[in-house]
C-alpha cells in the first residue's frame, strides 16, 4: 500500500466520473457529497481507495435500473493523527436478499447466478475490495433490502498530515475542529525541550480521571512523548488498531475494560501492536500487584504518584530513548 497525501474528495470525484457515462446511459442521478468536516488532505493509499469506490459505483450502476446513486464520505472522527473516514455508496437498486448477504464478500459470490448472464462480472469485485480495506485496517459493511436498495459502506482510518495543514479553512469550508480535540495531537518540539533530531515517542494512554489524563499527558509530553488519550480500555484497544504505538500506559481501574483486561486483549492481537510495551498504572501500590500486571502481559509498573524520573526510567526501558527536562524531585499530583 502507498502512502501519501491526497485530496479525499478529489479521489471521489474521479471514481464517481469513471462511472458517470453508464450512469447517464441508463438515466440515474450519480451525486457525491461530502460532509464540511472532512479533512483537506489525508494519508493513504488514494489509488487503491479509488479503486474500492470504483467496484462498489460500479456495482450500484450495475445493479440499480432507476433511481439514484449517492457517494457519501463523511468523518466519523479523529483520534491523534488519525481520521477515520466513511465513505457510504447508496443506491435504489435491486437489492440482495438476506440470505445471501452473509456471504457477499466472499470470492465467487453473486447474490443471484441469473446475474451471470444478465449483468456478468465475476463475483471478484467485493472480495477485492474487503481484501483491499482489511489491508488499510477498515471495515466493510452492506445493509439492503430486496427490491428496494444496498448501502455499502466502508470506514478506514487514514492518516492527517499535520495539524496546520489538516485544519486549514482554505478549501472547502471545512469547519474547525474544537481545540480540546486537537490538544493530543502535537506537542510542539520547544515546550518539551527535545532535541529535533530526535524522533518523538508515540504514546498511548488509557485513563479515565481527567485531572490524571492531563497530569500524565504534561508529564510524558516533558519526556519528549507524542501523547494519545483514551478514556476507557476498549478505546485504547480501538485506538491501537489505527495507529502504531512505542508504548502504552494503562490506569489499571480504566472502565469497559479494565486495565488487566485491556492488557490480555492487546497480547491477543493478531497485529504488531500485541508486542507493544505495556506499562499498568495503579493508585497504591498493593501486595501482588506486580504479579498481577505480568500475568495480564504487562511489562512494567508504575505506581501513583508518578515521578517523572521513575517515568522518564520506564520510557527509556521500554523504548530505548532517553528523556529530557527531567528533576528527580519532580512529583507528579494524582487524583487517586
Ligand atoms: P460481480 O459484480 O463481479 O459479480 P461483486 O463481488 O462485485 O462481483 O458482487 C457480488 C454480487 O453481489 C453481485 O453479483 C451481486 O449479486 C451482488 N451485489 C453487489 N453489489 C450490489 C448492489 N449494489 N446491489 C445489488 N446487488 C449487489
Amino acid at each position: 500500500l502507498e502512502s501519501a497525501s491526497f485530496d479525499l474528495a478529489q479521489t471521489a470525484q474521479e471514481a464517481v466520473n469513471m462511472v458517470a457515462t453508464e450512469a447517464r446511459q441508463k438515466s440515474l442521478v450519480l451525486a457525491v457529497s461530502c460532509s464540511p468536516d472532512t479533512p483537506r488532505r489525508l494519508i493513504g493509499d488514494s489509488g487503491r481507495i479509488r479503486q474500492i469506490l470504483v467496484n462498489l459505483l460500479g456495482n450500484a450502476v450495475k445493479f440499480t435500473d432507476e433511481g439514484r446513486i449517492d457517494l457519501e464520505i463523511a468523518l466519523r472522527r479523529r483520534r491523534g493523527s488519525t481520521a477515520l473516514m466513511r465513505l457510504a455508496v447508496h443506491d435504489t437498486g435491486m437489492g440482495i436478499p438476506g440470505e445471501k448477504i452473509t456471504n457477499i464478500f466472499e470470492y465467487f459470490t453473486q447474490a443471484d447466478e441469473s446475474n451471470t448472464r444478465r449483468h456478468g462480472g465475476t463475483g471478484l469485485g467485493l472480495a477485492i475490495c474487503k481484501q483491499l480495506i482489511d489491508m488499510m485496517h477498515g471495515t466493510i459493511g452492506v445493509t439492503s433490502k430486496e427490491g428496494e436498495g444496498s448501502l455499502f459502506w466502508c470506514e478506514l482510518p487514514l492518516g492527517l498530515p499535520d495539524e496546520t495543514e489538516a485544519v486549514s479553512p482554505a478549501g472547502r469550508g471545512e469547519t474547525r475542529v474544537p481545540q480540546e480535540d486537537w490538544a493530543s495531537l502535537t506537542c510542539p518540539a520547544e515546550s518539551t525541550g527535545e532535541d529535533p533530531g530526535r524522533s518523538r515517542i508515540r504514546a498511548l494512554v488509557a485513563e479515565d480521571n481527567l485531572t490524571n489524563q492531563k497530569v500524565i499527558k504534561m508529564a510524558l509530553e516533558r519526556c519528549g512523548c507524542r501523547v494519545d488519550l483514551a478514556a476507557n480500555g476498549e478505546e485504547a484497544l480501538e485506538l491501537l488498531g489505527l495507529c502504531p504505538y512505542d508504548i502504552v500506559f494503562l490506569d489499571c481501574q480504566i472502565p469497559v475494560l479494565d486495565g488487566f483486561e485491556t492488557a490480555v486483549a492487546i497480547r491477543q492481537l493478531k497485529t504488531e501492536a500485541a508486542r507493544v510495551p505495556i506499562v499498568a498504572l495503579t493508585a497504591k501500590a498493593l501486595p501482588g500487584d506486580r504479579e498481577r500486571c505480568k500475568g495480564a502481559g504487562m511489562d512494567d509498573y508504575l505506581a501513583k504518584p508518578i515521578s517523572l524520573s521513575r517515568l522518564a526510567a520506564v520510557l527509556e526501558r521500554w523504548t530505548g530513548q532517553t528523556s529530557v527536562a527531567i528533576r528527580e524531585t519532580d512529583t507528579l499530583p494524582v487524583s487517586r
